[in-house]
């Protein structure tokens, strides 16, 4: 009998077994452990959430707070909606103006804005237009259908620009592009 007990103590499947069989209930009795101390996390987690929700609830706070906070804030979008409200003429960046067809674009320089890129496009094909320098004079033509601006000064983009702010402050700007 002695010699059985012996020979399964000495056993390496008795050896195997037994450490399997251990391993497997430290890993039950662990994994318990940390899902008991992940619910009990979780459940403070809700008291607390209950706790605020009841604590806001019950707030004592008189309507007319609430009604003058929420006019506050309708306006206060009125005036900022107001403030960053674009002027319609912005659209205004396109017109034949002399005889040649302009485009343009705005620059706001604190409360004003200013025109900048003043582009002449020829008005046979609204091509860009562009300089050539001949022996004197600085030439005004058309890369499109070649057509030369010759003789005729390149017209000053401050004319242009005045002619553009008077169509402005006139509202006479109905060319929009
Ligand atoms: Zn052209």
């Amino acid at each position: 009998m002695k010699k059985i007990v012996k020979s399964i103590f000495s056993s390496k499947w008795f050896y195997g077994i037994s450490i399997t069989f251990l391993g497997v209930i430290l890993t039950a009795i662990f994994s318990y452990n940390l899902l008991i101390s992940v619910l009990s996390y979780l459940k403070n987690i809700l008291i607390n959430i209950f706790g605020f929700v009841l604590l806001v609830l019950n707030f004592g706070i008189k309507v007319w707070i609430i009604f003058l906070v929420l006019m506050s804030f309708c306006i206060l979008f009125e005036i900022f909606s107001f403030i960053w409200q674009k002027p319609d003429w912005l659209k205004y960046n396109k017109d034949i103006l002399k005889k040649w067809i302009w485009r343009w674009n705005y620059i706001k320089f604190g409360k004003k804005y200013e025109i900048l890129d003043m582009v002449p496009y020829c008005p046979e094909c609204d091509c860009n237009l562009l300089n050539r320098k001949d022996f004197i004079d600085v030439i005004a033509y058309c890369p499109k259908c070649l057509t030369e601006y010759e003789g005729d000064e390149i017209e000053n983009e401050k004319e242009i620009e005045s002619l553009i702010l008077r169509k402005i402050n006139k509202e006479e700007y109905g060319d929009k592009s």
